[in-house]
């Protein structure tokens, strides 16, 4: 339906594993090259393994602005250029606010946030060069619409990737870059299966279409907002959650 991403030069960091890797498979599975990027080595070398020919895997850290650069250039060296950047890598222990140190603040600050901008200013110059660059954020329903107990760090940091975003693509038209971000709700990664049988029952209880979200969800996302047919489309966001911030009371889902 869509013309085609296969050849397109895609680089996500954070793939090694959860709904980076998920962006990632759906992007090899569209015939893209893509470079599978986190901080370590071996564990993104088994990702680009499973995902097979045309990926690859990178070791770089979204804190460090120079460990961005070498990830830049290498997609550059080994793809010809750069067309996709989906900046996904994030963390988030939680901690509630009277208890948090600084330390673990910036912790989260540093990868969600100032590694978002990190990742991004490294690719310009090649996303520049591509005749249809697109930046994919990876922020989340937390933050920039609810809440949750323990992530004040945590929805700070995917509210301010917003903000990032407004101004990117404003900055980043004039050479046809969109930058546009994905609000995943609750996807069913390794990290979410290991909260237990009990937490996902009650989760997809409170969410409309009562099911947690496939990483193929937020995949499928990010490749449409790669499309040239979306390249109209710069500076929005698309929740995936499956309905779950509609509801105005449980009363509201419970009627339903
Ligand atoms: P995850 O399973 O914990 O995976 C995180 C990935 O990021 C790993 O590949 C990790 O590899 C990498 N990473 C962490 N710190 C890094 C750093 N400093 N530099 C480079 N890579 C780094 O997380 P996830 O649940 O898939 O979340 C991915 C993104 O989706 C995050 O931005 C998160 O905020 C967002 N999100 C997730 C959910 C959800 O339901 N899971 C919902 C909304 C939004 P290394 O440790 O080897 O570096």
């Amino acid at each position: 339906m869509f013309t085609s991403l296969a050849g397109k030069s895609v680089i996500v960091t954070g793939s090694s594993k959860g709904i980076g890797k998920g962006i990632a498979a759906s992007f090899a599975k569209a015939g893209c090259k893509v470079l599978v990027v986190s901080r370590h080595l071996a564990e993104a070398e088994a990702a680009a393994k499973e995902l097979g020919k045309g990926a690859s895997a990178f070791a770089a850290d979204v804190t460090k602005l120079d460990s961005m650069d070498a990830m830049a250039k290498a997609a550059a060296d080994r793809h010809g250029g750069i067309d996709i950047l989906c900046a996904n890598a994030g963390v988030f222990p939680p901690h509630k606010l009277e208890e948090m140190t600084s330390e673990q603040w910036d912790l989260v600050v540093d990868t969600n946030l100032k590694g978002c901008f990190h990742a991004v200013k490294a690719c310009i110059p090649y996303l520049k060069k591509s005749p249809q660059g697109r930046v994919i954020l990876t922020s989340s329903i937390t933050g920039p619409v609810t809440g949750f107990p323990g992530w004040t760090h945590y929805g700070a940091t995917k509210a301010g990737q917003l903000g990032f975003m407004r101004t990117a693509c404003l900055e980043l038209a004039k050479y046809g870059i969109t930058v546009n971000a994905v609000l995943p709700g609750n996807i069913m990664t390794e990290g979410l299966q290991g909260m237990g049988e009990e937490y996902i029952k009650t989760m997809s209880a409170s969410i409309p279409l009562k099911r947690l979200g496939a990483l193929e969800d937020i995949g499928n996302t990010a490749l449409f907002l790669a499309t040239g047919e979306a390249g109209y489309i710069t500076g929005q966001t698309i929740i995936v959650d499956g309905g779950q911030i509609i509801p105005e009371s449980l009363e509201a889902l419970a009627q339903a």
